[in-house]
């Protein structure tokens, strides 16, 4: 496939400066200053904001008091995303958006940080938290190892049921491995939270796509329950002339293939234009500016209010040096005369326009996955993106667990 050309190629140093994390992780010293700002509040705002509940006060407590094995465990008990969650959870909107010093005109306790604190400290030493449960013979298949599949079989296996987790790709983690962006959660980081889960005595099957492999009906067949995490499908299509040009490419692929090569492996255009205003594009657009683009620009056919990312994933491209492109409606891909990416014409209120690129990136959402799943079968259960359209891990992970409970006291229930 022709790709365009990298004309400015970045030095390895700089580029590991570009994807360094964003909100690096704080000392011993700042964590335990952090840790005596908060008010520890009754009824704390903070842990009702966040779809885990996690007892926000508590595990900052306990930071406080040097317990930091306690504190992850505090994190850990109910979102076993904890470490990957402290590192992307959209927190402006959640446990920090909620906490009380927002009220005072003061900056809020900054949660994330804290519970990177604790939770890296338990990774980092491989401190095992938690423990299988006695066995009870029942065996769960789980379609999926996102992290709605994982916190499910983290919970099934405290109680100790038998759970297979079958995954089409070739590592576990979901978006985690191979979707967040590079600056926020390193594939290496999900990878060992995976694993972490796993080593409860998970059994992975990689490489086995249900329904593709294996018939959904079969795993009805050989387990007692089925829990259904598959997330989303691909990203959706433009539907205009000059899609599939050399050098159009959808988001997901894109940063794929940056989150799982060495940085200069990756292909980036020189002019990129990026077309949505969610997340995700949000997400592509700064890394294509990262890996060393000239210009890399939103093109969304709406106005900036209208915008569905976050406002400060909006504030993040606008400090990456990302352009804006607003009430531009793409209406077809233009090709050089050597058949590459040239430009994308778009209507705007004045009438017909090119804007000169040559790399274009689709991020205009995911559509539905294609498993089909009896959803009347009392011992099929679903959870995370594929079931609530699209959330945050966060959400996935929530639901997970909500979803080990639900199989556990059918499985206590019917099998006695
Ligand atoms: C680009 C991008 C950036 C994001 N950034 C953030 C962020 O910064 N913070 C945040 O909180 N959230 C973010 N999200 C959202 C978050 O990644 C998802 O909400 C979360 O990963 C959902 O978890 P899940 O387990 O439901 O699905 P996924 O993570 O998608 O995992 C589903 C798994 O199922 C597997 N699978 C699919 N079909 C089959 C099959 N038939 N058989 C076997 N396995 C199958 C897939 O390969 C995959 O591993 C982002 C999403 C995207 C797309
Ligand atoms: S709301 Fe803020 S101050 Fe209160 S417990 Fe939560 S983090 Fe601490």
């Amino acid at each position: 496939m022709q790709r365009p050309e990298r004309v400015r190629s970045l030095s390895d140093e700089q580029l590991a400066a570009n994807f360094a994390d964003i909100a690096p992780a704080l000392t011993n010293d700042a964590a335990l200053l952090e840790a005596d700002k908060c008010l520890f509040c009754h009824d704390a705002p903070c842990t009702i904001a966040c779809p885990t509940h996690i007892d926000v006060p508590a595990f900052i407590k306990k930071i406080a008091s040097g317990n930091l094995r306690g504190s992850a465990r505090v994190i850990l008990d109910v979102n076993p995303f904890g470490h990957s969650c402290a590192r992307a959870c959209p927190v402006e909107v959640l446990c920090e958006g909620a906490c009380v010093l927002n009220d005072r005109d003061e900056q809020p306790i900054r949660i994330a940080l804290l519970q990177r604190h604790a939770t890296d400290y338990v990774l980092e030493k491989k401190l095992k938290l938690f423990e299988p449960g006695k066995r009870t013979g029942k065996r769960v298949a789980i379609v999926g190892a996102g992290p709605a599949g994982l916190a499910c079989a983290r919970d099934l296996r405290r109680c100790g049921h038998d759970v297979t987790v079958f995954e089409a790709k070739t590592q576990p983690g979901g978006l985690n491995t191979y979707g967040i962006a590079e600056y926020k959660l390193k594939a290496d980081v999900a990878l060992a939270e995976a694993h972490d889960i796993l080593d409860l005595g998970v059994e992975l099957r990689l490489g086995i796509a249900i329904g593709r492999d294996i018939p959904f009906e079969k795993l009805l067949t050989d387990y007692d329950a089925v829990f259904v995490g598959v997330g989303l499908g691909s990203t959706k299509q433009l539907g205009i002339p000059g899609e599939d040009l050399p050098g159009v490419v959808d988001a997901l692929t894109f940063i794929e293939h940056l989150k799982t090569h060495p940085y200069r492996d990756t292909t980036v255009g020189r002019q990129v234009v990026v077309i949505g205003a969610g997340n995700t594009a949000i997400d592509a657009v700064t890394q294509a500016k990262r890996l060393g683009a000239a210009t890399a620009t939103i093109v969304y056919r709406r106005g900036e209010a209208d915008m569905p990312c976050y406002h400060y994933e909006y504030e993040l491209a606008k400090r990456d040096g990302c352009g804006f492109r607003f009430n531009a409606a793409p209406q077809r891909i233009i090709a050089n005369g050597s058949g590459a990416v040239a430009g994308v014409e778009v209507r705007t209120s004045n009438g017909s326009e090119t804007i000169p690129c040559d790399m274009v990136i689709v991020a205009i959402g995911q559509g539905e996955r294609g498993l089909v799943v009896p959803h009347d079968d009392p011992r099929v259960f679903t959870g995370g993106d594929c079931a609530n359209g699209g959330a945050e891990i966060v959400n996935a992970a929530a639901e997970g667990v909500a979803a080990a409970k639900k199989i556990n006291d059918m499985l206590e229930r019917t099998h006695g």
